[in-house]
């Protein structure tokens, strides 16, 4: 029987990434790296959710690992490095990875930032202005995706990946760039080179795909509209009413005036626009969402040379777009990005099935060698936080046959397919495991 050169423990706790990654050397030698840790906003008991991964993962990793990665800053990825505290201040951490977007001292970080406060504050705007209605319907998609970003009782996004940065060393996160030469751990056979997030900041505002690309599964679903862009790039909240301040009149002072009570207020529905026009609101926060899965940091493990294990994370097209094209010098030879795509055996699919996360034309198409796919995915939670389809249907069935004859795809919420128990995935109420 083959050696098993690496296990990849995914944990189902529901719509999140937590993965425990082991390398295994010669005789009972272990390299342990743990992708992420967190859980969608609005799962119950979400605490003791995510102290139970955690505590696995330090049992597992008989408390040490020796790298820890926080691929993004969304709350599903990093949400039990603070939900867990007391569990994770028992994992020992060697080395922490993030991606160079979070690199305080990078000048494109600091764009990329920017215009996330921007869009933030046009957020907060739009917000403020929506309590002066007091009876919209319902809630608005994009204070849901707020929540986001927001807070669970005390701990943020950011402060989550806070406690991630403190377990760093001296001289230490290391903000991984596409550039870097990979890091070789020659005492377990492997090399990490990163493929994302890119350099070009314009590529990591790039959420579409190219009108012309969509063939097989709806890339065109859920694109954004014309309309982000401008919203992105105008700084105050003030610009986005349809009409200037001095030709408006405060809504509670339309409704005390009789003209406007009776026309509008009481008067047919047509006749009001309400919040209508905040459905650019909608737009502006699912681009800012999209553009930090955006700056996810997408890692390529290769083994023995050869296999190649892809963690997406949450990237979105432009994410994509930039690895085939990245290329390394390694022992006197060119290693391309599409090299190790078209060499990827295990792929940790990407923003958890979503539409617009799994590039097919050099993407997907680019990995003939698939045997496995993972999915972390819960269906009826996404559902219930309107988060479209996931995983997207046509999806599973495009990664079902490029797997198919060599090895399954694996869904966090589901049991595993016929036959996958028996070629030696584990699966257990908390986890899959996956030896290669
Ligand atoms: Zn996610």
């Amino acid at each position: 029987m083959k050696k098993t050169r690496a296990t990849i423990r995914t944990y189902r706790h529901g719509l999140g990434d937590c993965h425990l990654i082991t390398l295994r050397g010669k005789g009972k030698a272990a390299y342990r790296i743990l992708i992420d840790c967190g859980v969608i906003l609005g799962t119950p008991d979400a605490k003791a959710v995510m102290t139970r991964v955690m505590d696995d993962v330090v049992k597992e990793s008989k408390g040490k690992v020796d790298l820890l990665v926080a691929t993004h800053e969304h709350w599903d990825h990093v949400s039990g490095f603070g939900q867990a505290a007391e569990s994770f201040a028992r994992l020992q951490v060697d080395k922490v990875w993030m991606a160079w977007t979070e690199d305080p001292d990078d000048e494109g970080a600091r764009e990329l930032a920017q215009s996330k406060g921007q869009a933030l504050k046009l957020l907060q705007g739009a917000a403020l202005h929506l309590q002066g209605f007091g009876d919209v319907q319902q809630t608005p998609l994009f204070l849901s995706l707020a929540e986001f970003f927001g807070a669970a009782g005390r701990v943020t996004t950011k402060s989550a990946l806070e406690a991630v940065r403190a377990k760093a060393l001296p001289g230490e996160p290391r903000y991984c760039r596409p550039e870097d030469p990979p890091v070789e751990l020659a005492k377990y056979g492997a090399r990490i080179y990163v493929l994302g997030p890119p350099r070009d900041v314009a590529l990591l505002k790039r959420l579409n795909p190219k009108a012309n690309t969509d063939e097989g599964y709806d890339h065109a679903l859920g694109l954004f509209n014309a309309d982000i862009k401008p919203l992105l790039e105008q700084g105050e909240a003030d610009n986005q009413a349809p009409f200037a301040a001095m030709d408006g009149l405060a809504i509670a002072d339309a409704r005390k005036h009789g003209f406007f009570a009776q026309t509008y207020f009481d008067g047919p529905e047509w006749r009001r626009i309400d919040a209508d026009w905040m459905l650019a609101a909608d737009s502006l926060a699912l681009a800012l969402d999209n553009m930090t899965n955006n700056t996810s940091l997408v890692l390529a493990i290769e083994l023995g040379g050869e296999d190649v294990l892809l963690f997406a994370a949450d990237a979105q097209v432009g994410n994509w777009m930039s690895w085939p094209a990245c290329h390394w010098e390694v022992g006197g030879k060119t290693v391309t990005g599409e090299d190790l795509m078209r060499r990827t055996t295990f792929y940790k699919v990407g923003h958890h099935g979503s539409h617009n996360a799994t590039l097919k034309e050099r993407g997907l198409e680019l990995m003939d060698s698939l045997q496995t796919a993972v999915i972390p995915v819960d269906q009826e939670m996404a559902k219930t936080k309107k988060w479209g389809a996931m995983p997207l249907a046509p999806l599973v069935s495009a990664l079902q046959k490029k797997t198919a004859s060599k090895g399954f795809v694996v869904r966090t919420d589901r049991d595993l397919p016929p036959g996958a128990n028996e070629a030696g995935i584990v699966s257990t109420p908390e986890y899959v495991e996956i030896s290669v």
